[in-house]
């Protein structure tokens, strides 16, 4: 009556890599179809009156999988919110259809008019303007934070303070977070904390073992992979699960079933892409701290880089970006330099299996902190190409910059 995946094997004695092959498949209900079909569906039918209450019945259970409306999802949906929870090690995943949608939700899920929020300085543009632009007009202040602030966040802390919000490392200047230290003080004072994992994805950053109550994944990047879909996922602890999906569910978000189709596809090869994105990068960013056009690499996984002792300490693992700030510069030999790489392609987002660059022409937003660098910030993806063609473009690029 019920559509529930089929029972998937204990996955806690399983290595990852088995759980992304195997996990959150069922090729018997699906004619023996190795992946979960695409299903698509604003409708759904109920056999009688007893069906639809007994589904009703489950929906109060929490149960996941119950077919009910389109908008609530159907089996490709529950194939990827069972995924993401499992890899993120937490208790339920809600999907939006943007990265964007799924931290602005999170962050709103916990805050009213007259609450305070505290917002690393650091964090992802949008979901700064958001904060600034949208939750301010809905009685709801925000202050932005030092991003290295770790246990000192305390002081900030007002009585009305609901949500802290990390993102560590920043996706344009990449200063590590000490979450756990932040976590410790946010939860004394009673405050959630929102993270935006997407950097280490679930793979290489354990969320709710370092005290995160919500961590977010803009899928579109790494999980899907290959820079054609977009997609936003929100994984609660079971404390934070109701509060977070009634919000998410009164605002109607969700994501169709062809992006959540090409995000499955995607995760079956996410660890061995990022394996290869962090040894291609960790050669490229060793490449580049010996060059003498480069003022700073921005890599936490790289040995003295800003934040490498808090990243050794809390991650299992480093993604393919990273920030590149040059030696000071004429603007027009900035522009020449990006131009003339081959290789890396001008564009936003990342993720992606192709390498891609985007300078960084205003420096983002602070005021809670200072930006020690004196050269233009240049912003890296490092794809899944040779890294020796990789290095090879770059140095025609800096040939421009002389
Ligand atoms: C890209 C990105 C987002 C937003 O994802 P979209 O799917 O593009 O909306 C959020 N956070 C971070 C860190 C990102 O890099």
């Amino acid at each position: 009556m019920l559509h529930s995946l089929e029972k998937a094997p204990a996955h806690a004695d399983q290595a990852v890599e088995t759980f992304l092959s195997h996990g959150t498949r069922s090729p018997k209900e699906y004619g023996g179809t190795v992946n979960p079909p695409v299903c698509r569906a604003s409708t759904i039918v109920f056999d009688n009156m007893q069906d639809m209450d007994a589904r009703q019945e489950a929906i109060d259970h929490d149960e996941t999988g119950v077919m009910w409306y389109g908008r609530k999802g159907t089996p490709t949906t529950f194939a990827l919110q069972e995924s993401i929870a499992y890899l993120e090690g937490g208790y339920r995943t809600l999907l939006a259809s943007s990265g964007l949608g799924a931290c602005i939700a999170a962050l709103s899920a916990f805050v009213k008019a007259g609450d305070h929020v505290l917002m690393s300085d650091s964090v992802y543009g949008p979901t700064r303007h958001y904060a600034t632009a949208i939750l301010s007009r809905y009685g709801i202040t925000t202050t932005f934070y030092d991003p290295q602030i770790g246990a000192g966040i305390e002081a900030l802390i007002q009585p009305n303070t609901r949500v802290v919000y990390v993102e560590s490392p920043g996706s344009q200047t990449f200063e590590m977070q000490d979450i756990p230290a932040i976590a410790e003080c946010a939860h004394r004072h009673g405050a959630r904390v929102v993270l935006d994992n997407t950097w280490a994805s679930p793979l290489y950053f354990k969320p709710f073992e370092h005290g995160v109550d919500v961590s977010v994944q803009a899928c579109t990047k790494y999980i899907t992979g290959h820079s054609d879909a977009l997609l936003g996922s929100i994984t609660t602890t079971q404390d934070t699960w109701q509060e977070v999906r009634n919000h998410v569910y009164a605002h109607g978000l969700n994501a169709g079933p062809d992006d959540i189709y090409l995000a499955l596809r995607g995760l079956r090869t996410l660890s061995v892409r990022l394996e290869r994105h962090q040894r291609n990068a960790l050669e490229v960013a060793q490449w580049l701290a010996a060059q003498p056009e480069v003022e700073q690499v921005l890599y936490p996984a790289l040995p003295g880089a800003p934040g490498h002792e808090i990243w050794k300490r809390d991650f299992t693992g480093a993604s393919g970006l990273m920030g590149l700030v040059l030696k000071p510069c004429a603007p027009q030999a900035l522009r020449d330099f990006v131009d003339s790489l081959a290789l890396f392609h001008l564009g936003f987002s990342w993720g992606g299996f192709e390498s891609m660059i985007m300078p960084q022409v205003d420096m983002p937003t602070r005021n809670a902190s200072q930006w020690p660098y004196q050269g233009p910030l240049v912003r890296l993806h490092i794809g899944l190409e040779s890294p020796d063609d990789l290095i090879a473009d770059l140095k025609t690029g800096f040939a421009r910059l002389a």
